[in-house]
């Protein structure tokens, strides 16, 4: 694959420009169904990761995951730090040793949802982060079967992220702080798959560049 890490910098603040951007937006809708705090804990994650940006940028992609990884891990407070932070490290291990390409990437992408199913004890259909997540490691495993043209792939990206966030709407959520109020939570979107679905956007605009 083309895309290198020295595109991390820029990828990194381009999520921290759309994290901030949404904040408040964001956080209202932690507070409808969570504790209000998810734009904080990313946040915290997001400064950390700028301080190693550079240092990031000098290193492949299995290296770099699993740096951000431990870094989210032990920065992030809340479900989203272990999660996030779980998602990255098997990433890294997933490929590892592998010359990396749209596949491999691809299968990385789906270990690393995985992982987070396993952590969280959660699948899609849950009203959280997974629901954009597994949607779009889906696609992207689709598209490296069928050599599908980047800039279609990327379209389709948002697309689907932003179908996973829509999707969380209706759901009841029966993970995390969330599930606590039940019935409740239907017609409020869940926080972290938005924030997922902001961050993907944000990538997929530096590649896009
Ligand atoms: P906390 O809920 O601990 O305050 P955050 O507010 O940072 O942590 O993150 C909440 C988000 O994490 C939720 O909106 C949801 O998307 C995701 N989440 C919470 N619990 C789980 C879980 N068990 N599996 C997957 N995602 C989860
Ligand atoms: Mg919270
Ligand atoms: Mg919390």
């Amino acid at each position: 694959m083309q895309i290198s890490p020295l595109l991390l910098p820029e990828m990194i603040e381009a999520i921290d420009q759309t994290i901030t951007a949404n904040a408040e937006e964001v956080t209202a809708l932690d507070q409808e169904i969570g504790d209000g705090d998810h734009v904080y804990n990313l946040q915290r994650g997001i400064d950390a990761l700028k301080k190693q940006e550079e240092a990031l940028s000098q290193l492949d992609w299995v290296d770099a995951w699993q740096k951000i990884g431990m870094t989210l891990m032990s920065k992030i407070g809340g479900a989203s730090g272990s999660l996030y932070g779980t998602f990255f490290v098997t990433m890294s291990k997933a490929a590892r040793d592998q010359q990396m390409d749209l596949s491999v990437f691809a299968d990385a992408l789906s270990e690393g949802v995985e992982s987070i199913k396993k952590r969280g004890r959660a699948d899609v259909g849950e009203k959280t982060m997974l629901d954009v997540l597994a949607p779009v490691a889906e696609c992207l495993k689709q598209a490296a079967a069928d050599n599908a043209a980047l800039p279609e792939l990327l379209n389709k990206i948002n697309q689907v992220a932003e179908q996973g966030v829509e999707s969380t709407r209706d759901m009841v959520a029966t993970k995390g702080r969330a599930s606590f109020l039940g019935e409740r939570t239907k017609g409020h979107i869940d926080a972290g798959a938005k924030t997922a679905q902001l961050m993907i956007a944000a990538v997929v605009s530096v590649i896009e560049k």
